[in-house]
């Protein structure tokens, strides 16, 4: 922020223009019509931003090749991977809402943690990437339809619990897709 101090900046709400100062160490500026936020400066962002993403694209990897279901029924145990639910609703022929929920639990997640990775790799190293407005404007754009953007803090299926004569385990599943949204969320916010 400090290269930027001097040059105007515009609110997103109302358009006004407001002169950049040089901030404090964790200090914000409001624009002085509406209160919304111009500009931050978060110490050390980039650096923990990136930690945050690296660390959720090694959660995503765990996430997917572990069982997020296990369904135990008469000592037999059937176990699902994250992908399996998008396929087997396209095994019933029910290929929209399976290509759905491949777009929203897999498919947005991977590309939102891989455009931010894209993004903060090269900014932490100095350089503008190619295609940055495009990639920021689809990262944003994508969270709020992925999985990323709308677990609850109380998964329902964060425990074991009986499924007719059955039992599902799930919790094991939900924390480590827990944890990857609270990466994701976190990472989000320092940048
Ligand atoms: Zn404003």
């Amino acid at each position: 922020m400090a290269d930027a101090v001097g040059e105007l900046v515009a609110c997103h709400e109302y358009d006004r223009l407001h002169w950049q100062a040089e901030l404090p160490p964790g200090g914000r500026a409001d624009c002085s019509k509406c209160g919304a936020v111009l500009y931050r400066d978060i110490p050390d962002s980039l650096n923990r931003a990136l930690a945050l993403y690296l660390s959720a694209l090694l959660l995503f990897i765990i996430a997917n090749s572990f069982p997020f279901l296990a369904l135990e029924f008469g000592g037999r145990v059937e176990s699902n991977l994250l992908i399996s639910g998008g396929w087997a609703l396209y095994e019933m022929g029910m290929g929209e809402l399976g290509l759905l929920v491949f777009l929203t639990s897999i498919a947005f997640p991977l590309l939102t943690v891989l455009g931010m990775l894209y993004l903060l790799i090269s900014l932490r190293y100095g350089e503008r990437p190619p295609g940055m407005g495009p990639v920021w404007r689809l990262v944003n754009g994508l969270m709020p339809w992925s999985l990323l953007g709308g677990v609850p803090a109380r998964h329902p299926g964060c425990g074991d619990q009986a499924a007719g004569s059955g039992k599902l385990h799930s919790w094991r599943g939900a924390v480590r897709i827990r944890s990857l949204h609270v990466y994701v969320r976190r990472g989000a916010g320092e940048f």
